[in-house]
């Protein structure tokens, strides 16, 4: 008798986004002429940068021709023009020096920020913020480190760690043990970045008390604060205690393309049953290895043309695109009266929900008055309720409708 999985078992439905389609598609069947704007979903909406396109059609040609054809990469690890790409631009510029054998070429940083979880015993204690990027959480559900889900979403045997105006949505070390920290910033669904001093807290807890932080970057291309760490590695010691992932979806518009890289120091530490050190990189190296036969090369060239001075320039472009809307939204929202949080390093806003209405019923507040969709701050986690998260990914003027539409209710 074939038995599943019955950790699969323990997961709350994949609640949020697919509550938010429905009352979407309900209000646009009882209301088939409103023109709803999207502001919910974080997904970016500019095409890629004319530099990737001319790139990747350049590899596809090559890919026609025998000379140039190319089948498997190597060990799927990423091509090495890339790699050096890589540690060149987004690390050695920011002072931080790593070798190519760190880096690993993904489709992505959810596959990444997914599976790493795999290489550490099911005994650790996890622990995240509150609210939170799903991934992290249910992915160690399905692995079987959580006991079963509670009322508010959250699974037992997780740390929840509340990020909330009080603590400027950076969380305070837990006063327990935990072994694997997840850390996002800048964050979504808040908009919040770490500054060095407060990673440097977390960087001294994970080799004090020998734990893992598996530190999300997937959004510092946003970052317009100069003193801002972009990566954990620009903090002294984060080698021996931290992993980091990269995404080009946000960046660089790849969500459709697929390009995310994670970096695994040699340096890093995990510890066997008996207490030696294990060496994480080669887990990492054998896992991916194993499971994973790399990214195709047109994507990969494509990627290495965002670090092209056309590429930069252009992909700088959109996003400062997506940022002016992130400073429109902002400012016209403070206008209004709301309490306005992110949208300065980050491409979304996080609003106090007014009155303290909850978040659900704000949003359907928002999809019936001004027929504007966002998310709902307890769909992220309990921490989240009385909160609202509303994307900088769109048309500048659908955004300056929507905040006209705003204005008006
Ligand atoms: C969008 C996003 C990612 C990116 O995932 P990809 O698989 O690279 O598209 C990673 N982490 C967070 C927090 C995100 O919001």
């Amino acid at each position: 008798m074939i038995n599943v999985n019955e950790n699969y078992l323990k997961l709350q439905a994949g609640y949020l986004f697919p509550e938010i389609g429905r009352r979407v598609r309900a209000f646009a069947a009882a209301n088939p002429d409103a023109a709803i704007i999207k502001l919910g979903i974080g997904d970016v909406t500019e095409p890629l940068a004319p530099a990737v396109i001319e790139a990747m059609h350049n590899a596809v040609d090559e890919m026609s021709r025998a000379e140039s054809f190319r089948g498997y990469d190597g060990d799927g690890v990423g091509y090495e023009f890339l790699r050096n790409a890589i540690v060149e631009n987004d690390f050695r510029s920011r002072g931080v020096d790593l070798d190519i054998s760190e880096v690993f070429a993904s489709d992505g940083a959810k596959c990444d920020t997914g599976n790493f979880q795999e290489i550490f015993a099911l005994g650790n204690i996890v622990a995240v913020t509150d609210p939170v990027y799903p991934v992290y959480v249910d992915t160690n559900v399905m692995a079987g480190r959580t006991g079963v889900g509670v009322g508010s979403g959250g699974y037992e045997g997780i740390v929840y760690m509340p990020c909330t105006a009080e603590n400027g949505f950076v969380p305070d070390l837990p006063d327990q043990d935990v072994d694997m920290i997840y850390l996002c910033f800048p964050n979504n669904p808040t908009g919040a970045v770490a500054t060095k001093e407060q990673l440097k807290k977390w960087v001294d807890y994970a080799r004090r008390r020998k734990a893992i932080i598996l530190f999300d970057a997937a959004y510092e291309a946003f970052i317009s604060d100069a003193d801002l760490p972009h990566s954990i590695y620009e903090i002294e010691g984060a080698k021996e205690v931290a992993v980091e992932f990269r995404s080009f979806s946000k960046t660089a518009g790849f969500t459709g393309v697929r390009f995310g890289y994670t970096v695994v120091p040699k340096e890093l530490k995990a510890y066997n049953a008996d207490g030696s050190v294990a060496d994480v990189n080669a887990l990492w190296n054998r896992r991916q290895c194993t499971k994973f036969n790399g990214v195709s090369y047109i994507t990969q060239v494509g990627a290495a043309a965002v670090y092209s001075a056309d590429g930069k320039r252009q992909i700088q472009q959109t996003i400062d695109l997506y940022m002016s809307n992130a400073a429109a939204m902002r400012n016209s929202l403070e206008k209004l009266g709301y309490t306005v949080y992110g949208g300065i390093n980050a491409p979304y806003i996080w609003l106090r929900t007014p009155d303290g209405v909850d978040s659900w019923k704000f949003f359907d507040l928002l999809l019936e008055k001004a027929n504007v969709v966002g998310t709902p701050g307890a769909g992220f986690g309990a921490a989240g309720e009385g909160y609202f998260r509303l994307s900088a990914f769109n048309d500048p003027k659908k955004v300056a409708e929507a905040m006209d539409r705003l204005a008006k209710i």
